[in-house]
């Protein structure tokens, strides 16, 4: 089983590749304008061409699926991707004066958003966490790529001390509680980023999850973002999706039918100040008209109701504590 979770990086960077690809990110307004991102294409494709000489297999597999996407899956890397990196950068700007703010990326896989938020932010300490294979397979690519190397190098005097790539299956308590308290500080504002990675976890884990992280850190926020199996009778989205998983990867989503609408994905989070919104609303309320316009603009999109329906199955949370 760890294997094929390990392997649903693949999926998620091939989509963030694609979406790139095709123009749908950087968005200017959001990640360059706002949260300052520049050279975002540019370290994606160092990240892919690296990827090539530490495994060919993995590349191609990687670059077979990017080719693959549809216009759907563009849109929802798109919206998924600029509504977590507004949640952090808001953090951030409102954090400046604090000499330390920390991010925790659990579950961080091939995700690249260290390298803008080091370099934007030098209070920041960014803490990427996942099982030993992704970590240290990530490790590798970025020892390897000198552009990459050099802007986690962000400090003057060449230190990457803010930047910490650590091993540990989140599914073991004692290991998650070790890691985190030797390697973060329980003072400083956290940010907690989980994208895609509850999802994967059974029920008693997950829990145990958020309450030891709650429990460790003073203050801070919970970005979590994951897909929700649908809580009306008549709604098939989560079924079918967890019988596709299962036939083509024996992939499991043992909560997707638990936390199966906004109210029980947030009462995960029952002591937190809990701010949740699926992906569809995000859409129809947060993105700009011009912004809108500009996607249109990148592909046809045939498939609005597709899209509707997908969106709604998937949710951007913010707890804070
Ligand atoms: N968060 C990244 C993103 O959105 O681009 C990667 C998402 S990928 C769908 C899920 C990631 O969570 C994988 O890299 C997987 O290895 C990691 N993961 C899932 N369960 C984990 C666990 N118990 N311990 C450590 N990592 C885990």
């Amino acid at each position: 089983m760890e294997k094929v979770v390990q392997q649903t990086d693949y999926d998620a960077l091939s989509c963030r590749l694609a979406a790139i690809s095709k123009g749908y990110l950087p968005s200017v307004a959001f990640q360059v304008q706002r949260c300052n991102y520049h050279g975002y294409k540019e370290m994606h494709m160092e990240y892919l061409h690296s990827l090539k000489s530490v495994s060919r297999r993995i590349h191609s597999k990687i670059f077979r699926a990017m080719q693959n996407s549809f216009p759907v899956m563009n849109y929802g890397t798109y919206l998924r991707t600029v509504s977590i990196d507004i949640q952090i950068n808001d953090f951030l700007k409102s954090h400046s004066k604090f000499q330390n703010v920390q991010i925790i990326n659990l579950g961080c896989g091939s995700d690249l958003r260290m390298i803008p938020i080091i370099k934007n932010f030098t209070n920041v300490t960014y803490i990427d966490i996942d099982y030993k294979d992704s970590i240290e397979m990530k490790r590798k690519i970025l020892d390897q790529n000198r552009a990459l190397k050099k802007a986690l190098e962000s400090d003057d005097d060449g230190e990457t001390n803010r930047y910490k790539l650590i091993s540990c299956d989140l599914n073991d308590e004692a290991q998650t509680v070790r890691t985190l308290s030797e390697s973060t500080s329980s003072d400083s504002p956290t940010i907690v980023i989980s994208e895609c990675v509850l999802c994967y976890m059974d029920d008693h884990a997950s829990k145990q999850l958020i309450s030891v992280v709650l429990d460790i850190y003073k203050t801070g926020i919970w970005i979590s973002y994951d897909p929700i199996g649908g809580s009306k009778f008549s709604d098939r989205f989560g079924i079918i999706m967890q019988s596709n998983l299962r036939e083509s990867r024996h992939l499991e989503m043992p909560t997707l039918m638990i936390y199966n609408s906004k109210e029980t994905y947030s009462s995960r989070f029952a002591n937190c100040n809990v701010e949740i919104k699926d992906m569809w609303d995000i859409f129809e309320n947060d993105i700009p008209k011009e912004e809108i316009s500009r996607l249109k603009s990148l592909q046809f999109l045939d498939e609005v109701e597709e899209l509707k329906i997908m969106q709604t199955h998937y949710v951007l949370l913010k707890a804070s504590w």
